[in-house]
C-alpha cells in the first residue's frame, strides 16, 4: 500500500508523535536515516508481562509501552521528529538497508536473535520489500492456459473465501463463492449483538496485503469489521464473483467426469447444481448457532434469541432479561444489556479467566492513524510488534507438565499465570460469595482466555444484574428453571450458548469418491484433516479453517487463513504443473498427522481431562484447535509435499 506524504506542520507531528507506538518508530527511524545506532543503544524495549503487570489492583494506564520509561519514548519522539524532517526535505528515495541491518532490527523488537527459518517466516508475513509472496504465479503460457480451464467453488465469503476469491483472481482461475448470508464477511457479517467486538488487535486482524490504517478500536467492533471485509471484497472485486443469499446442502465428487458438483439452494428455494474442479470450504469453524440442549424452548412465551442472529429491533430497555452462557459471547453482551435491562440474569455453568487488558475498549488515537497512514515502514512493524508478542507470548504456558499434579494448572509457569489472572480477578470483587462463583477453577487456556478491562465483572456487581452459576436445564412460560429451582421470570431469554463447531462443514452433505460421506468418514463429531486443509476420499477439496487450525492463543486467525490458502493455491498450481486432475491425500499422510495433533493436543491445558470446552467433541478429543506454534504451521504450510497425495490424471 502506497503511503501518503507528509504535509502536516511540526506541532501536528509532534502531537502525533505522541500516540505513535515506540518500538515501531524506532524502527522507522532505522529506515528514514539508514543509521542503525539507535539499536545498539541503552534505550530497548523491556518485556513487561502484561498479566502479572495489570493484575495488580488496578490497571497502571501511565505505564511505559513495551517497558520503556516516559524520559525514553520522549527522546524517540524527538529523534523521530528529525528523522521524519529529514525524510521529507531530502524528497529522496529511502535508504536501502542492508539484510544485516533488517536482522539488527528484527533482534531489537524480538529481545532475542532469531533463527533463519524465523526470519523468512517475518519476511514473508510483513512483506518489507513491499513483496507479498503468498499468491502464485504462473509463469508459462502452458500453466496459464492450464488455469484458464481450472474451475474452483468456493462455500463463504468470510475472512477466507474472500481471500481465497483473491488468489484465484491473481491466478486468472475461474470460481464462484457461494454464501449463504445476505452480505459477505462470515462471522462478522452474522454477529450483531451489542458490545460484539473481535479479541485480537484489530492491526493484526486484517489480511497482510491490505493493512487498515483506519481501525476506529484497537479491538475493532463487529460493525467495523464487516466494513473492512466488505471493502476488500468490492476493491479486490469478490463481490463479482460472489453469490448471496445461496445456500450449498450438498457436494458430490463425480468420479466419471473429475468434478465436484455442487448443489446450491437460493433465494425462493429455486436448486441448482454446478460444477468445478476443487471445492473449498471456508465455513468457518463458529457459524452454526447452538441453543442449549434444554427442554422448554418452545414454551416460553416472551423472546428467545440467540447471540449470533440478533434482531435488530430488539429492545432490551426496561426489560426483565436473561442471558444463558458466559463464554466469550455473553462476556461482551452482559455489560452492554446490564446498561438498559430492568432486571439482567446471568447463567453461568463455567466461570472464564480473563486477561487485564486497558485498552481493550479504547479507541485508536488520532495520531497513531496518522503514523500509520504517513510514517515510512510504521505500519509494517507495528503488525509485526503485536503479531511476536502474540505468537510466542504465552505458548509454553499452554503446555502441560506431565509431573505437574493439579486439576488448577497444567504446569508450574500456567500456575504463575492461574495466580496472576486469579488475582486480577480478586481486585475486582469485594463480595466473597461472588467471588467464589466467578474464580475459575480449571487451568488457563482450558477455554479462550477473554481481554477485559474491568467492564464484565462491575457490571455483575450492579443491583440490576444476579449471577446464577447454575446450569440451566428448562426453559417454561415465564422464565428460567435451573434444576428443580424456582423460575426466573424473564421477558427475552438470551443464549450465548456458541455454535456446532465440532461438526465440520454441518450440516452440508459432502460426498467423496465411493460415495462416501464426509460425516460417515468422520462420525458425528470426529472432523480431521491433513494440516486442517485435505481429507482422504475427498479430492480436491479444501478447506480454509478446517479441523484443528482454531487458535486458543498466539496470534490471529487471519495468519492461519493465509497460511492455508497459501497451501491451497499451491496444491492448484501442482495440479497445474503435472496436468493431473486432482489430488487426494493419502491416509497414512492423514492418519500420521493427526496421530501427532491429538498426542501434543492432550498434553495442553485446553486437552486437559479435567476441563469442557467447545475444542472438545462428544468423546473428549480435542477437534478444533491447532497445537502447534504458528511458525511450525507456517512451514508445514508453505508448499504441499506430492508425496503426500495420490494423484488422479486427467480422463
Ligand atoms: P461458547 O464459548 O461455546 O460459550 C457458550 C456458553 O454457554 C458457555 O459459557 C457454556 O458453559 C454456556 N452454556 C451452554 N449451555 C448452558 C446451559 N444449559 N446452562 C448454562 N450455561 C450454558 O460460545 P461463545 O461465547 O459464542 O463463543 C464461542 C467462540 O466464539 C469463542 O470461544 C471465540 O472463539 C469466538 N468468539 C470470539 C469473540 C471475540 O473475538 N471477542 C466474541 C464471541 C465469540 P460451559 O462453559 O460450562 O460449557
Amino acid at each position: 500500500m502506497e503511503l501518503d506524504s507528509i504535509v502536516e506542520d511540526q506541532d501536528f507531528i509532534e502531537e502525533a508523535l505522541k500516540s505513535a507506538n515506540i518500538p515501531a518508530l524506532i524502527m522507522s527511524i532505522v529506515h528514514m536515516t539508514g543509521d542503525t545506532r539507535i539499536l545498539n543503544g541503552d534505550i530497548k524495549p523491556r518485556f513487561v508481562d502484561p498479566v502479572s503487570a495489570g493484575s495488580e489492583a488496578s490497571i497502571d494506564e501511565d505505564m511505559g509501552e513495551d517497558g520503556f520509561t516516559l524520559k525514553e519514548m520522549e527522546i524517540v519522539r524527538r529523534w523521530a521528529l528529525d528523522a521524519i524532517n529529514q525524510y521529507r526535505t531530502a524528497k529522496e528515495p529511502l535508504p536501502e538497508l542492508a539484510k544485516k541491518d533488517i536482522e539488527s532490527m528484527l533482534s531489537y523488537m524480538c529481545g532475542q536473535k532469531l533463527s533463519e527459518e524465523y526470519r523468512s517466516f517475518i519476511e514473508e508475513e510483513i512483506g518489507l520489500d513491499g513483496i507479498d509472496r503468498r499468491g502464485i504465479n504462473l509463469e508459462t503460457p502452458e500453466l496459464l492456459s492450464r488455469a484458464r480451464s481450472f474451475s474452483v467453488i468456493i462455500i463463504g465469503a468470510g475472512m477466507g473465501g474472500i481471500l481465497a476469491s483473491i488468489r484465484l483472481q491473481e491466478a486468472g482461475i475461474a470460481h464462484t463463492v457461494i454464501e449463504k448470508n445476505t452480505g459477505v464477511g462470515g462471522t462478522w457479517h452474522e454477529n450483531r449483538y451489542p458490545g460484539c467486538r473481535v479479541d485480537v488487535p484489530g492491526h493484526s486482524y486484517s489480511y497482510s496485503f491490505e493493512p487498515n490504517y483506519d481501525w476506529k478500536h484497537h479491538y475493532p467492533v463487529s460493525e467495523d469489521i464487516r466494513t473492512y471485509y466488505e471493502r476488500c471484497a468490492k476493491k479486490y472485486r469478490v463481490d463479482e464473483f460472489v453469490r448471496l443469499d445461496t445456500e450449498v446442502v450438498k457436494a458430490v465428487f463425480d468420479e466419471e467426469e473429475l468434478l465436484w458438483r455442487v448443489h446450491t439452494v437460493g433465494k425462493n428455494g429455486i436448486e441448482e447444481i454446478l460444477s468445478a474442479n476443487a471445492l473449498i470450504s471456508a465455513v468457518g469453524q463458529l457459524n452454526r448457532p447452538r441453543f442449549p440442549d434444554i427442554d422448554g424452548l418452545d414454551d416460553f412465551q416472551g423472546e428467545l434469541v440467540h447471540s449470533a442472529m440478533w434482531p435488530s429491533d430488539l429492545e432490551c430497555s426496561g426489560k426483565r432479561v436473561a442471558v444463558i452462557g458466559s463464554g466469550a459471547s455473553a462476556f461482551q453482551i452482559v455489560p452492554e444489556i446490564a446498561k438498559v435491562a430492568k432486571h439482567l440474569t446471568v447463567f453461568q455453568r463455567s466461570p472464564v479467566w480473563m486477561f487485564p487488558n486497558p485498552v481493550y475498549h479504547r479507541e485508536v488515537a488520532e495520531g497513531h492513524k496518522w503514523a500509520l497512514r504517513k510514517i515510512p515502514f510504521y505500519s509494517k512493524w507495528y503488525r509485526f510488534g503485536l503479531f511476536y508478542s502474540a505468537v510466542e507470548g504465552v505458548y509454553e504456558q499452554t503446555l502441560a507438565d506431565p509431573n505437574w499434579n493439579s486439576p488448577l494448572s497444567v504446569s508450574a509457569s500456567n500456575d504463575v499465570m492461574r495466580e496472576n489472572l486469579a488475582m486480577w480477578i480478586e481486585s475486582q470483587v469485594n463480595d466473597q460469595a461472588l467471588l467464589e462463583k466467578v474464580l475459575p477453577k480449571y487451568p488457563p487456556f482450558g477455554k479462550r482466555i477473554l481481554q477485559d478491562n474491568g467492564t464484565y465483572l462491575s457490571s455483575l456487581q450492579k443491583d440490576n444484574v444476579e449471577l446464577v452459576a447454575k446450569e440451566v436445564n428448562k426453559l417454561v412460560r415465564n422464565g428460567v428453571v435451573c434444576g428443580e429451582g424456582n423460575v426466573h421470570e424473564a421477558d427475552i431469554v438470551i443464549c450465548a450458548t456458541g455454535f456446532f463447531a465440532e461438526r465440520f462443514l454441518y450440516p452440508i452433505n459432502i460426498v467423496g469418491r465411493g460415495g462416501v460421506t464426509l460425516s460417515d468418514q468422520w462420525g458425528v463429531d470426529e472432523g480431521r484433516a491433513y494440516l486442517g486443509i485435505t481429507v482422504p476420499n475427498f479430492p480436491n477439496l479444501f478447506c480454509v479453517y478446517g479441523p484443528n487450525t482454531n487458535l486458543v492463543v498466539a496470534g490471529s486467525i487471519a495468519h492461519n487463513a493465509e497460511s492455508q490458502v497459501n497451501y491451497i493455491m499451491r496444491s492448484v498450481k501442482l495440479l497445474l504443473e503435472r496436468n493431473q486432475a486432482a489430488m487426494d491425500c493419502r491416509k497414512e499422510v492423514y492418519d500420521k498427522y493427526n496421530a501427532e495433533v491429538d498426542s501434543i493436543n492432550e498434553r495442553t491445558a485446553w486437552g486437559a481431562p479435567s476441563v469442557n470446552n467447545w475444542y472438545k467433541n462428544s468423546s473428549g478429543r480435542v477437534t478444533s484447535c491447532l497445537p502447534f506454534r504458528i511458525i511450525d504451521y507456517w512451514k508445514m504450510t508453505k508448499k504441499p509435499d506430492p508425496e503426500d497425495y495420490l494423484f488422479i490424471d486427467q480422463n
